[in-house]
């Protein structure tokens, strides 16, 4: 079996800094994984390389039998590739259900068209996300008068408006109450039960051993381990490489 998302030997440079260094990173039809690392270790670089809002330095990207090693974002989009921002990046000024809909002509057909008109299909998308987000009584609030917990939540409502094969999410849970963590990750699961793969970034790996299957370590721009929630937190190099390093 193919991989959804294949990834090998991805490199990305800033001067003199190789920030991601050969990673070799897959996910399957459906599945959920979790990449964690300390700050600094590439996650977001990475992302920025699979989801093609970064280019590659060296290796290659396939999803879905496509090699997008050179895909701009939005064509990535359009192939079922969506991803959310560790820097929320939401429309402040616009309502909620604005938002949602301008994400997907985003990914249908790209930045030209950012302001056509939204058929009644996607208004009927957008309010059953909402709905399954718990977000449905906010949809005429402008977005920037969201918690930063509902900030995300819709972030991830505009991911899934173009109905994903897979969903990039770079830490959803960052400045977000309790509560609502444990709100994103029933959400997070029953997206996944429905059939999108998930890659999750996050720093809280207390959420990533509890919802992914299998979890990829970054440090310092390379993979130092991967396997299932439990095989990795018994890793000595990942305890080492979270706790042995001063202000982890
Ligand atoms: P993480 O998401 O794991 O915290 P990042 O991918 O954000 O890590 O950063 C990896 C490394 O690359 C860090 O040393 C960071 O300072 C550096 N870096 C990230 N983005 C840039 C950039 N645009 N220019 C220069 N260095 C960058
Ligand atoms: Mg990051």
């Amino acid at each position: 079996m193919t991989a959804l998302l294949d990834a090998r030997g991805v490199v990305k440079r800033f001067g003199g800094l190789t920030a991601v260094d050969g990673v070799d990173i897959g996910v399957g039809a459906g599945e959920m994984v979790g990449l964690i690392g300390p700050n600094g270790s590439g996650k977001t670089t990475l992302f920025d390389c699979l989801s093609r809002v970064s280019s590659l330095d060296a290796g290659s990207v396939r999803f879905d039998g496509v090699d997008i090693s050179r895909h701009r974002p939005h064509q990535v989009a359009r192939l079922g590739l969506a991803r959310t921002f560790q820097l929320i990046r939401v429309y402040r000024e616009l309502t909620v259900s604005e938002n949602m809909e301008l994400s997907i002509q985003w990914a249908r057909v790209g930045p030209a068209s950012l302001f056509g008109r939204t058929d009644p299909a996607t208004r009927r998308r957008a309010e059953s996300l909402l709905e399954f987000l718990l977000l449905s009584r906010l949809r005429d609030e402008r977005a920037g008068a969201l918690s930063g917990g509902q900030r995300r939540l819709l972030e991830i409502g505009m991911a899934l408006m173009s109905e994903p094969k897979l969903l990039l999410l770079d830490e959803a849970t960052s400045g977000v109450n309790p509560t609502l963590v444990a709100e994103i990750a029933d959400r997070l699961r029953e997206v996944n039960a429905n059939g999108v793969a998930i890659l999750l970034v996050e720093h809280n790996v207390g959420f990533v051993a509890e919802l992914c299957h299998r979890v990829v370590v970054l440090d310092r721009g390379a993979k130092l381990a991967e396997g299932t929630p439990g095989q990795v937190m018994e890793d000595p190099a990942v305890i080492e490489a979270y706790f042995g390093a001063e202000g982890e």
